[in-house]
C-alpha cells in the first residue's frame, strides 16, 4: 500500500495519548486481494479498563474547557483529516475494498461531521424558563454526559467513527472507541490525526481488537461509562442493551434496516434508475440504507426494468483502487455467502435471476451486479438485508399497495420513493414508517441531517442539530431570590 503520509498506518492500540502494543496481534485483510495488508495489536479487557480510566481522567479537564476551545481543536482535527484525504481513502479502500471515489466521498463525509459538531457545540444553549413563582428563577444548562463507549461496524470505516465521535468530544464528553475488527486501521489513522491535532491525552482512545464481546462486556457494564453509542446488527444491539442495563446507560442505536425504493408510475424514469442504483449498489450493496425492495409500479414495469437493466449492466467491478471500478468486493466469505443464500431461496420460491447471480471474475469476493424479479414477501429477501449487489424488484398495483408492502418489515430506518405527484409526495412521505425517506433521491446522508431509524431499527439520531443531544444531559436549575 503506497501513502504519502507513512505515519497514518498505525497498528497498536491508542490509550491516553500512546501506541500501546498488545502481546498479542491479528490479521487485517484486504477483501479485493484478500492478503494481508498488516498486523495491528489484538487489545483485551485490561486495555479496556486502562482505556477507560484515562478517559474518565481526561473528562475532568475536558468537559470543563470552554466549547470554542473544543471547537478549535476539533476543526485543526478536520483539517488534518482533509490535508489527508487521498491517503486515507487509499487505506480505506484497501481495508474495505469500497472504489476509491467513495472512499474519497466518505473521507470527506466522515470529516463533515468534525466540522459539524464543532460549530454546534458552541450552540449548546440552554433555557430561561418563565417563572411560576416571583422568588425562583428556573432555567437549564446542557452539560456532557461523561465517558463514551462507541462501537462501530466495517462498512464505513471512517464516517461511522466520526458521526459518533464528533458530537460526543465537541460536547465534552471523552471517547473509548471499538472499530470493526475487519477495518482496524481507519480508526487508527483518525486517532493519529487526533493526536496530531492536539487533542489532549485519554480524550479519545481506541482498542482494536477480535474480542468483540469480552470488550463489548467491560463498555457497557463499567460504572465509569455513562454511554453507548452502537451501530451494527440486531443480535449484538440486543446483547449490549442487556448488559447496559445494569448500569442504566444512555444508549444511541443504529441497526439494520430494509428499505424499499418504490417507483411509480408518475415518476420520471430516468431520475428514478440512477436514484435506484446510486442507493442500491453504493459500497457494492453493503450500507444499512441500501435500497433492500425495490417495488415498481406494474404499468411502467417493463419500461422500468428494461432502463434498470441497461444502466446495472454497465457497473464496473473490481479492485476498488483501480480508477473505473464502481462495485468493490464484498468484506467477507461470509458475506459472499449470505447473498448466495438469499438468492437460492428466492429462487426456490419462484423469483427469476434476470442479470448477474454469480461471483464475479475479479475473484471469490466479488459478485455480479443482480437483478432477481418477481419476488415476493414470503422470501428471505423481503425480510433481511441483502449486504450485496442484488436488487429484489417487486411489482404493485396501487399507491396503498405499495405502501403496504414497504411497511411491512420490521425496520424502520431509510425508505426511497419516486413520484413528481405532490399530492402523492406527501401522502406517501408520511405513511411510510421510516425514520429517513429519499424523494426522487437516492442518496441521502449528510452531516446537516438527522440520520437514524425507528422501529427495530433503532433510536437516537446522528448529525444535525440533533446528534449533540446524544452526548449531553439537560441540568435544571432553580434559583431562589431572596431579600437581603
Ligand atoms: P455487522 O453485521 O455489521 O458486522 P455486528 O453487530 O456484528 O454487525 O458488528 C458491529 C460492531 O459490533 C463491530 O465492531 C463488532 O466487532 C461489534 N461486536 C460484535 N459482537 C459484539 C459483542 N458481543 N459485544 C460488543 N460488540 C460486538
Amino acid at each position: 500500500m503506497q501513502l504519502s503520509n507513512s505515519n497514518l498506518l498505525q497498528k497498536n492500540l491508542f490509550i491516553n495519548d500512546d501506541w500501546i502494543e498488545a502481546n498479542d496481534v491479528f490479521d487485517v485483510i484486504n477483501p479485493a486481494t484478500q492478503s494481508l495488508i498488516t498486523q495491528v495489536s489484538n487489545g483485551n479487557e485490561t486495555h479496556t479498563l486502562l482505556a477507560i480510566e484515562a478517559a474518565s481522567t481526561a473528562f475532568k479537564s475536558w468537559s470543563k474547557q470552554t466549547a470554542l476551545y473544543r471547537s478549535n481543536l476539533l476543526k485543526k482535527w478536520f483539517q488534518l483529516i482533509l490535508d489527508n484525504a487521498d491517503d486515507l481513502a487509499v487505506l480505506l479502500t484497501t481495508e474495505q475494498g469500497k472504489p476509491l471515489a467513495e472512499a474519497k466521498g466518505e473521507v470527506v463525509y466522515g470529516a463533515s461531521f468534525i466540522e459539524w459538531f464543532a460549530e454546534e457545540c458552541k450552540r449548546m444553549y440552554g433555557e430561561t424558563i418563565p417563572t411560576p413563582a416571583g422568588n425562583k428563577r428556573l432555567m437549564t444548562i446542557k452539560q456532557p454526559i461523561g465517558v463514551v463507549a462507541a462501537i462501530t461496524p466495517w462498512n464505513f470505516p471512517i464516517a461511522m467513527i466520526t458521526r459518533k465521535i464528533a458530537p460526543a468530544l465537541a460536547s465534552g464528553c471523552t471517547v473509548v472507541l471499538k472499530p470493526a475488527e475487519d477495518t482496524p486501521l481507519c480508526a487508527l489513522a483518525l486517532a493519529y490525526l487526533a493526536k496530531e491535532a492536539g487533542l489532549p491525552n485519554g480524550v479519545f482512545n481506541v482498542i482494536t481488537t477480535t474480542h468483540a464481546a469480552a470488550i463489548g462486556k467491560v463498555l457497557t457494564t463499567h460504572t465509569l461509562i455513562k454511554k453507548v453509542s452502537f451501530t451494527g446488527s440486531t443480535e449484538v444491539r440486543k446483547i449490549l442493551m442487556e448488559q447496559s442495563s445494569a448500569t442504566l446507560k444512555k444508549l444511541s442505536l443504529e441497526l439494520g434496516g430494509n428499505a424499499p425504493c418504490i417507483i411509480f408510475d408518475d415518476a420520471n424514469l430516468e431520475v428514478a434508475v440512477k436514484g435506484a442504483i446510486a442507493s442500491k449498489y453504493r459500497n457494492a450493496g453493503q450500507t444499512c440504507v441500501c435500497a433492500n425492495r425495490i417495488l415498481v409500479q406494474k404499468n411502467i414495469y417493463p419500461a422500468f426494468i428494461a432502463a434498470y437493466i441497461q444502466a446495472v449492466q454497465t457497473l464496473q467491478v473490481g479492485n476498488g483502487l483501480k480508477n473505473d471500478t464502481q462495485i468493490g468486493p464484498l468484506i467477507n466469505k461470509e458475506a459472499v455467502e449470505k447473498v448466495q443464500h438469499l438468492l437460492a431461496d428466492a429462487i426456490q420460491k419462484g423469483a427469476s435471476i434476470t442479470l448477474g447471480g454469480n461471483i464475479h471474475d475479479a475473484g471469490a469476493l466479488f459478485f455480479e451486479p443482480t437483478i432477481i424479479t418477481n419476488c415476493n414477501n414470503e422470501m428471505l429477501l423481503s425480510k433481511e438485508e441483502i449486504f450485496g449487489p442484488v436488487s429484489s424488484i417487486f411489482v404493485f398495483d396501487t399507491e396503498a399497495d405499495a405502501i403496504e408492502i414497504a411497511n411491512n418489515t420490521e425496520y424502520g430506518l431509510a425508505a426511497y420513493f419516486f413520484s413528481n405527484n405532490v399530492h402523492r409526495i406527501y401522502r406517501v412521505a408520511e405513511q411510510l414508517e421510516y425514520g429517513m425517506i429519499g424523494i426522487n433521491e437516492g442518496i441521502i446522508s449528510h452531516a446537516e441531517a438527522p440520520f437514524g431509524g425507528i422501529k427495530q431499527s433503532g433510536f437516537g439520531k446522528e448529525g444535525s442539530k440533533y446528534g449533540i443531544e446524544e452526548y449531553v444531559t439537560t441540568k435544571y436549575l432553580c434559583l431562589g431570590i431572596h431579600n437581603e
